[in-house]
């Protein structure tokens, strides 16, 4: 039997009226003469709700607690939605991620997929029913406990069920219509793209896209899965969506292809440290085992003159998450109060966010960063941090200018046009 995997996303479950929506979706694709794994997320908004109190309880929090909470909402919606396809008569069974069992590492809220064994859905298919519901964005550790993949993650669990089933095809049902030049929600003029490399979707993804969490789309990439991204809340067919795919199926080639954004970074400083070899390993060391995801580093000579250390100086910048702040302060302080890292201050912004311009197409054009900094330089937006890749330009700004830059750079490539 043809095999498909479907994913609904928070606000496409958002309420009974919803799931029912998607059930039909899900109903349809049955009669068509598919099996069907359908992929479920947390009602909107549960998750963060969840988040809320385990951070309220417990600031420093215990990260297999966290998971054990924050794992809770998508267990609602896969019950509810087999319940839905039941009443449909559509013969539906809900399960949660131990009971596949999706078999996970033991990194607490980044888990990530070590084995999803087919045996258990299998048997039930063989047995007559026709929808699989799974709970995403959790699975088990090699110790027994509950793990969660990461915000965004039932996404990755879509696409991990295609891999493992063979899916023909595994669709991601969502509140857009697709995948767009950049977030539509704050660009009226994005466009909507018929097609986008693996690799572009990829590095959006991690630029902060929040279409697609960057995990699913690193899986679909390796396992060649064929992944669509579109929308519950029209009529959907064949052709719906935003197919992610290989760049040589792609007619398009813009140099640039999107613009992302990331509201949710912070700048943290440490001024004035040594300047010699093993500070940066000193510094980074404590931040990564306090499980902080560094992501820009710039490290610049002070030109202040610093009578109290002697030798050079020079001033660390780096942007991780802004919930992640307290947790790297803490392994600052503590490897300063260890004597392992010296430095005067540390300074930190809360109020900053990331712009990035992303296209397979910079690999071989120069000029896309002259491009970018003229655009923000025209609009005032300061630059604080800057980041280059093969395919992507980023830059870290006062997140009230976010908006315009991610404007301004969508004008200044002519994404609103295909050619
Ligand atoms: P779901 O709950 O279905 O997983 P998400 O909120 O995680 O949905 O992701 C969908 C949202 O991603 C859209 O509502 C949109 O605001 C945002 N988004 C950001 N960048 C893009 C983009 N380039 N194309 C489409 N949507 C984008
Ligand atoms: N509910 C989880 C989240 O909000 C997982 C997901 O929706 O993909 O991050
Ligand atoms: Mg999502």
């Amino acid at each position: 039997m043809p095999l498909l995997v479907m994913k609904f996303g928070g606000t496409s479950v958002a309420d009974l009226a919803r799931i029912r929506n998607a059930a039909e979706k899900v109903k349809r694709e049955v009669e068509r003469g598919y099996d069907v794994i359908v992929i479920v997320s947390a009602m909107s908004g549960k998750t963060n709700e969840l988040v809320g109190w385990v951070e309220q309880t417990s600031p420093l929090f215990d990260a297999r607690e966290y998971d054990a909470v924050v794992s809770s909402g998508e267990n609602v919606t896969a019950g509810l939605m087999a319940l839905t396809l039941q009443e449909m008569d559509v013969p539906a069974r809900s399960w949660q991620g131990w009971q596949v069992p999706i078999r996970t590492t033991s990194a607490h809220s980044a888990a990530r997929f070590l084995e999803i064994p087919r045996e258990n859905l299998d048997a039930k298919f063989a047995e007559g029913f026709k929808v699989a519901v799974v709970a995403g964005f959790q699975g088990v550790s090699p110790e027994g406990r509950i793990t969660t993949l990461g915000r965004g993650g039932s996404d990755t669990t879509a696409v991990a069920f295609a891999a493992a089933f063979a899916a023909e095809r595994c669709d991601i049902y969502t509140d857009v219509d697709g995948v767009y030049t950049t977030d539509p929600r704050i660009a009226s003029k994005a466009r909507k793209l018929e097609k986008i490399a693996y690799e572009e979707m990829l590095e959006l993804a991690s630029l902060g896209a929040k279409v697609l969490q960057t995990r699913s789309v690193e899986l679909a990439m390796r396992y060649k899965v064929k992944l669509r991204v579109l929308s519950s809340f029209e009529d959907t067919d064949e052709t719906s969506g935003t197919l992610v795919c290989d760049e040589e199926d792609i007619m398009e080639s813009k140099v640039v292809s999107g613009v992302a954004y990331s509201r949710d970074e912070a700048k943290m400083t440490l001024v004035t440290v040594e300047d010699r070899p093993g500070v940066a390993a000193a510094i980074f060391g404590p931040l990564a085992e306090a499980g902080v995801n560094v992501d820009m580093i710039v490290q610049n000579i002070s030109e202040k003159d610093y009578g109290s250390h002697p030798g050079s100086v020079t001033d660390m910048t780096f942007s991780c998450p802004i919930n992640q702040v307290a947790r790297a302060r803490k392994a600052l302080e503590d490897a300063k109060a260890a004597g392992s890292i010296v430095y005067d201050e540390l300074v930190v912004d809360t109020e900053v966010a990331k712009v990035s311009v992303v296209g397979i197409g910079m690999r071989s054009h120069a000029g896309v960063a002259s491009t970018m900094f003229k655009a923000l330089a025209a609009d005032g937006v300061n630059i604080k941090v800057i980041a280059t890749s093969e395919i992507k330009i980023s830059v870290l700004i006062d997140r009230k200018y976010m908006e315009l830059a991610v404007q301004a750079l969508h004008d200044a490539f002519a994404l609103e046009t295909a050619n």
